[in-house]
C-alpha cells in the first residue's frame, strides 16, 4: 500500500507530496518535514559531517546493559501479539536467510519488545534459526559503537 499526502515544508513554505509509505517512501529527498529542494541541501551539508556512531547486531546475551534478554520464545510470542492486534496481518521483519550445504535453512526475522507487552521498549530484536533447528536459536539487538574505534558505548541503537 502507498500512502502520499500533501504537505507544506517546514523551510520554505512550498508545497510538496510526502510519500510516508510504499515503494519509493525511503528515497532519500522524501522527508516528512522538508521538500525535495530543501531535503537535499540537508543531505549535501551533513554529507560533509563525520558519521560518529554506528549499529552493530550482537547477542543480547553479551548486552550488559540489557535488563531483559529476551528468548526466541519471547520473540515468536511477541510476533503472535503484533499479529493479533494487526488483524491477522503478517508484518514480520525479515533478512536475506541463508541456506546451508545439506539444504536447512536459517530464517532471519525480526519483532520489538513494543509488538508485545513491552509498549515503552520499542528496540528491534532479531531472531536467527536453522530450520531443522541444528543450533539453538540466536537473539541479537544493536548496539550503538563508536565507528572510528569500534567499541561500544554500552547503549542500544
Ligand atoms: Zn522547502
Amino acid at each position: 500500500m502507498t500512502t502520499a499526502r500533501q504537505k507544506r515544508c517546514t523551510r520554505c513554505g512550498q508545497r510538496y507530496v510526502f510519500q510516508s509509505s510504499g515503494e519509493g517512501c525511503g528515497h532519500p529527498l522524501n522527508d516528512p518535514n522538508w521538500c525535495p529542494q530543501c531535503k537535499g541541501a540537508v543531505n549535501e551539508a551533513v554529507a560533509k559531517l563525520p558519521r560518529l556512531l554506528e549499529p552493530r547486531w550482537v547477542p543480547v546475551a553479551e548486552v550488559p546493559t540489557l535488563v531483559e534478554r529476551p528468548t526466541a520464545d519471547d520473540c515468536r510470542r511477541w510476533f503472535d501479539i503484533h499479529v493479533e492486534r494487526n488483524g491477522g496481518m503478517w508484518t514480520r521483519r525479515i533478512w536475506p536467510g541463508l541456506i546451508s550445504a545439506d539444504g536447512a535453512i536459517m530464517n532471519i526475522w525480526g519483532v520489538t519488545a513494543a509488538d508485545g507487552p513491552y509498549r515503552d521498549f520499542p528496540f528491534l530484536f532479531q531472531v536467527s534459526e536453522w530450520s531443522d533447528n541444528r543450533e539453538p536459536a540466536v537473539v541479537k539487538v544493536q548496539v550503538e559503537v563508536v565507528k572510528a574505534t569500534g567499541v561500544p558505548t554500552g547503549n542500544l541503537w
